[in-house]
C-alpha cells in the first residue's frame, strides 16, 4: 500500500510528523503543488527560494518529488487516485487561505472514500492551543508567553529510518515546474533543510551566546537569519527548542522568546484572521493616511535621505532580508513620517522578503501603527537619526548598503547634512523634515482620539 505526502510550509525530512505518520503507511509519494493562488501574488524573491528549496528536496528524495500545477483540490485527488493510495499526509497549515484551501481539498478526497491526515503544524504549539484561563484567545504577548512555555512542545519526531519513496519523480524542472524568476543582482542564502541546519550550528556556535546583546545590531552579524527556513519548514522550531535545552545562557533565553513571537503572530491569526489586513485594534483605523505616491517610491527604493532607513530598504532589495531593528524604523518611517497606511508597506515587504509571511509580517506591520496586539503605542515615534547613531554605532551597516555615503567615518554616516561633503558622492536629501512630519502625524492621531 501507498499514500501521498503533501509538501506545503514543511520542506525537510528531519523531526517530520506527518512524514512519520505517511510512512507507517508504506511506500510514500512525495508531491508539492503549486497553486496559483499563493503563487501568483508571491514576490519574486519567495517564488525563486522556494524553487531552490524544492530542488534541494528533491535531491535528498532520490529524484522522486512530483510537481503537479492547479487546485489543490483537484490536483490532490487526482495524484491520491494515481497512486491508488487512501490518506494524503500532510503538515496542518495554520493561515486562512490554506485552511480554507484544506477543507476544500478534504472534501474532494472523502467524495472518492479517501482522507487527508493532518499531522502537526509548522509551530511548536498549534495555532489556537495555547488558551487564558478563560479558554479565551492571548491579546498580549507576555501572559502568551508565559502559557506557551508552561504548556511545552513536544520533542522532536523521530527519524522516519528507510521510506520507500514512490511516484515518478521528475517533478523537478518537469512540465509543471515555474520558469526561476530572474532575481538579477539580488542574492539568496543557500536553500534546503541541509543549508538550514549548518546555518544553525554555524549560529549556535559564534553568536548564541552573544545574541541577548548582540540582536539589536544591524552593524553586527547577530542573528541568526533562519527565517526563510523557518518559514518553508526546512528546519522546524521545535528542533532548535531542543537544542536551546542544552545551550543555557541568556541569548539562548531570548532566541526562545523570538521563536515564541513567531507563534504568537500565527495564533493571533488563527483567532483573528481578518488581522492580516484589517486593524486588529480598530481605535486607529479612523486615522488618515496619504496615498502611495513619489515619496513611497523614494522609500521603497531607499531614496529618502534619512541613512539607515535607505539602507534598510536597500539591504531589503539586495538580499531579501532585513535585521529586524531596521525593519521596525523603515515601517515607522512610512507610517508616521510619510503617513502611509501601514498595509502598503505589509505589502511591499511581501514582495521583496524572502522571509515574507502573512502573520509575522503584517502583526509586525501592526506593532509598529500602533494598531496591533502589543501595540508600541502610536505617539512613540521612532527618530530615524538617532536609532541610526544607536543601533549602528559604528556606521557599518549604513556605509555596507549605501555606497554615496561610504566616505563618511564613524557614526558621522548618519548624519550627511552635518558633513560638507556629505553630499559629494550623489546621496539624496531628505525628502522630509522628520520633526515637522512627526507632529503633523501626532496632531492626526489627538483629532482620532478626540
Ligand atoms: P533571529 O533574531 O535570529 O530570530 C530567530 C527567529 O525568531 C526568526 O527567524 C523568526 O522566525 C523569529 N522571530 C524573530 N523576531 C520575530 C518577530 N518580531 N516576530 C515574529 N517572529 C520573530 N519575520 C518573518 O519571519 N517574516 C516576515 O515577513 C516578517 N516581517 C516583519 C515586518 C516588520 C515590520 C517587523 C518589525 C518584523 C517582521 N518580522 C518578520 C520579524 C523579524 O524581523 C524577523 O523574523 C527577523 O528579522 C528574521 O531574522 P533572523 O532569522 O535573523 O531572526
Amino acid at each position: 500500500s501507498s499514500s501521498v505526502l503533501w509538501f506545503r510550509r514543511d520542506l525537510r525530512l528531519h523531526d517530520h510528523p506527518a512524514l512519520l505518520a505517511a510512512a507507517a503507511d508504506g511506500a510514500v509519494l512525495p508531491l508539492f503543488v503549486v497553486d496559483p493562488a499563493l503563487w501568483r501574488p508571491s514576490g519574486d524573491v519567495r517564488r525563486a527560494y522556494l524553487l531552490r528549496s524544492l530542488r534541494a528536496l528533491d535531491a535528498r528524495l532520490g529524484g522522486h518529488l512530483v510537481v503537479e500545477a492547479g487546485d489543490p483540490a483537484e490536483v490532490v485527488d487526482r495524484v491520491a487516485a494515481r497512486a491508488g493510495a487512501r490518506r494524503v499526509h500532510v503538515t496542518a497549515d495554520a493561515g486562512p487561505y490554506g485552511r480554507r484551501r484544506d477543507d476544500a481539498v478534504a472534501r474532494a478526497l472523502a467524495a472518492h472514500g479517501r482522507e487527508l491526515v493532518r499531522t502537526g503544524t509548522p509551530y511548536a504549539i498549534g495555532p489556537g492551543t495555547v488558551l487564558n484561563g478563560s479558554g479565551k484567545p492571548f491579546q498580549v504577548f507576555t501572559p502568551f508567553s508565559r502559557a506557551w512555555a508552561a504548556h511545552g512542545w513536544p520533542a522532536p519526531a523521530d527519524d522516519p529510518g528507510e521510506v520507500r519513496w514512490t511516484g515518478g519523480g521528475g517533478g523537478v524542472d518537469g512540465p509543471h515546474w515555474p520558469e526561476e524568476p530572474d532575481l538579477g543582482d539580488l542574492e539568496l542564502p543557500e536553500a534546503g533543510e541541509d543549508a538550514a541546519h549548518r546555518r544553525w550550528a554555524d549560529f549556535r556556535a559564534h553568536a548564541l551566546a552573544g545574541y541577548a546583546d548582540e540582536r539589536d545590531r544591524p552593524d553586527h552579524d547577530g542573528t541568526s537569519q533562519l527565517s526563510h527556513a523557518l518559514k518553508w519548514g526546512e528546519v522546524h522550531p521545535r528542533t532548535l527548542l531542543a537544542d536551546l535545552r542544552r545551550h543555557r545562557s541568556p541569548g539562548a533565553d531570548t532566541f526562545r522568546t523570538e521563536l515564541c513571537w513567531r507563534d504568537f503572530y500565527a495564533d493571533v491569526l488563527w483567532h483573528r484572521p481578518d488581522s492580516a489586513r484589517e486593524y486588529y485594534k480598530p481605535q486607529l483605523a479612523g486615522l488618515r493616511y496619504a496615498e502611495p505616491g513619489e515619496q513611497f517610491e523614494a522609500w521603497s527604493q531607499g531614496r529618502t535621505g534619512y541613512p539607515i532607513v535607505d539602507a534598510g530598504m536597500r539591504q531589503m532589495r539586495s538580499v531579501g532580508w532585513v535585521h529586524n531593528r531596521v525593519r521596525m524604523i523603515v515601517a515607522s518611517f512610512l507610517v508616521k513620517d510619510l503617513h502611509v497606511e501601514w498595509q502598503h508597506g505589509g505589502r511591499e515587504f511581501m514582495r521583496w522578503l524572502r522571509d515574507g509571511d502573512l502573520a509575522s509580517n503584517m502583526h509586525g506591520w501592526q506593532w509598529v501603527a500602533g494598531s496591533g496586539t502589543d501595540a508600541s503605542p502610536f505617539f512613540r515615534v521612532f527618530n530615524p537619526v538617532t536609532q541610526g547613531q544607536r543601533f549602528d554605532p559604528s556606521g557599518d551597516y549604513v556605509r555596507q548598503h549605501v555606497p554615496e555615503l561610504r566616505h563618511l567615518p564613524g557614526r558621522s554616516v548618519h548624519t550627511p547634512w552635518e558633513a560638507a561633503d556629505g553630499y559629494a558622492h550623489g546621496y539624496p536629501e531628505r525628502i522630509v523634515d522628520h520633526a515637522h512630519e512627526r507632529r503633523v502625524a501626532l496632531a492626526e492621531y489627538a483629532r482620532v482620539r478626540g
